[in-house]
């Protein structure tokens, strides 16, 4: 039955009863298919003319390649498209909503895209002499000012690429203080609560440490008195997440950082969700230790798809000597970076080594630096607010649609539970599917793991509530359809992307990363 809304489009896509129609191209419509870029191939096509190098003798005597090098011969105009096309099979965040938990995928705005093109941030190189980038290690600083005064910590270090980076980096500078104090081959033991990322228990194991879980509670929450009889001489540190994975503010926080200390362990807080309490909470006044803060999530810097990240590290009085180099400086003779240990010695510093090769992710320096600016103090405190009002929003609105695990109001994220999928046949997985379907890339699934299929959605400030509405409808409208039985709806999905479901694990397990010729054999077959 076609539906019309009222200005006369028709509501029924138009797809509809079109499955069997193979099409000469393989396209449907817009959705183009795409071959790689291998398979475009054109032997001699290339994308620029150079000229024949004069009096050119080659010297590398038989050594010269006599075969092709393998890369694909393309013109400029097939290169393009080829990119253009596959961008147009991809999700975004410039193309709708992406409710992502954890993620924090907000809108970039393009006044940060702006600022890092600018020449003189976007085209230094990192050995030039320091004295002619004066205005980009100006830079560093100042963004190195506000981390530290929006968080109330003494010191930042800015050189690590992601959150997971930026906690081994954290990590690392309370394994030097540990080894400073003598005590670093006795204390082997970081508590982690079974709510965190995974990255959390990977930097402590990757750092040789014994990871040890701490239970939540019924409400989501560390469990306390579990917590203190975890404590010991030969805990190292504590990785915690506030606001935690499940989207709640950790209330004990300050009862959890003193235990920490009074047991002469560290307290590591992984400030992935930093954006649900930047401008309203100092994590200095909770008694954190380290806490890398993802520029990337809460201070937009576009993400995802393996692009840039950077995460900060900000660092108490106890670890700040610590800090990895290199180190950006104001001295009577304006910026330095401070390279060697030697030069941190005269500081006073005791730097436990290098995290990367420079001195960090410049573009993401000028848009963390740019997008706070813009919004002022008064901003980003709203920033938060609105987080966590859109992210109440969802969770008002569909607790009795879906399933969420715990009682009240939530942060900057709402997590619900696969209990509304009970005796439906459908799963977490099959419902997130038939959201691509709908033009929506899924939550956040199966994570935390501290509740039973988990659906993690955190909408951000940046969605209107014109956007939430139609989220939500969507999702009232799958929850009621798969109460309704009506599972093909589900278990088929995605019908409308240009690949269909996968075999995820076989992809994961055997990927194939090699492309091969085909045999003329095997094109004519
Ligand atoms: C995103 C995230 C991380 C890791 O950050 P990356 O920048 O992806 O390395 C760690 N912990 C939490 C809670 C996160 O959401």
């Amino acid at each position: 039955m076609s539906g019309m809304n009222k200005q006369g489009r028709s509501t029924t896509p138009g797809e509809a009863g079109t499955a069997s129609i193979e099409t000469y191209t393989g396209n449907r419509g817009l959705r183009l298919e795409e071959p790689l870029l291998f398979e475009l191939d054109n032997p001699g096509a290339c994308g620029v003319d150079l000229d024949e190098p004069d009096a050119f003798a080659p010297r590398l005597g038989a050594l010269e390649r006599k075969t092709r090098i393998g890369l694909p011969g393309v013109s400029e105009p097939d290169v393009m498209r080829h990119y253009v096309r596959l961008s147009r099979k991809n999700y975004s965040i410039d193309a709708g909503l992406y409710p992502l938990g954890s993620c924090t995928m907000k809108h970039n705005p393009r006044l940060n895209e702006k600022m890092a093109r600018l020449p003189g941030f976007g085209d230094v190189h990192p050995l030039q002499p320091q004295k002619t980038v004066q205005g980009a290690l100006e830079l560093m600083d100042t963004l190195a000012h506000w981390l530290k005064e929006l968080t109330g910590m003494p010191a930042v270090a800015l050189s690590p690429k992601a959150g997971a980076h930026g906690e081994l980096c954290g990590m690392m500078a309370i394994r030097a203080a540990l080894v400073a104090r003598g005590e670093a081959d006795k204390r082997t033991r970081i508590l982690v609560p079974e709510s965190a990322h995974g990255t959390n228990p990977a930097t402590a194991a990757l750092l040789q440490y014994k990871v040890d879980a701490i239970p939540a509670t019924a409400e989501g929450r560390v469990d306390l008195a579990a917590f203190k009889a975890k404590l010991g001489p030969d805990v190292a540190a504590i990785m915690l997440t506030n606001p935690n994975t499940c989207g709640l503010f950790e209330r004990d926080i300050i009862e959890i950082a003193d235990a920490v200390h009074a047991a002469g362990a560290y307290f590591y807080c992984d400030g992935a969700n930093f954006n649900a309490i930047v401008g309203r909470v100092r994590p200095g006044d909770l008694g954190i230790d380290a806490m890398h803060i993802n520029l990337h999530k809460t201070f937009s810097t576009p993400h995802g798809g393996g692009g840039p990240g950077a995460g900060p590290v900000v660092l108490s009085a106890a670890l700040a000597p610590f800090a990895p180099l290199p180190y950006v400086v104001h001295g009577k003779d304006g910026f330095r970076l401070v390279e060697t240990d030697g030069e941190a010695k005269a500081d006073g510093a005791r730097p436990f080594g290098r995290m990367v090769a420079f001195h960090g992710q410049m573009g993401m320096f000028v848009r963390a630096l740019a997008y706070m600016m813009s919004h002022g103090s008064d901003g980003l405190r709203q920033v938060a607010e609105d987080a966590v009002l859109n992210a109440n929003y969802i969770l008002a609105s569909l607790k009795d649609d879906l399933s969420a695990p715990f009682e009240g109001p939530c942060m900057h994220e709402a997590l619900f539970d696969d209990r509304f999928l009970k005796g439906t046949g459908v799963e977490t997985l099959d419902f997130a599917k038939a959201m691509i379907d709908e033009g929506y890339h899924p939550m956040t699934m199966y994570f935390p793991l501290v509740v039973h299929g988990a659906l993690l959605i955190e909408p951000t400030e940046t969605e209107s509530k014109r956007t939430l509405d139609q989220f939500i409808g969507t999702l009232k409208h799958l929850a009621a359809a798969a109460k309704g039985n009506d599972k093909s709806l589900f278990t088929g999905a995605p019908h409308f992307a240009p690949r269909r479901r996968l075999d995820e694990t076989l992809a994961a397990r055997s990927p194939v990363l090699r492309w091969q010729k085909e045999t003329p054999r095997e094109a004519a077959e």
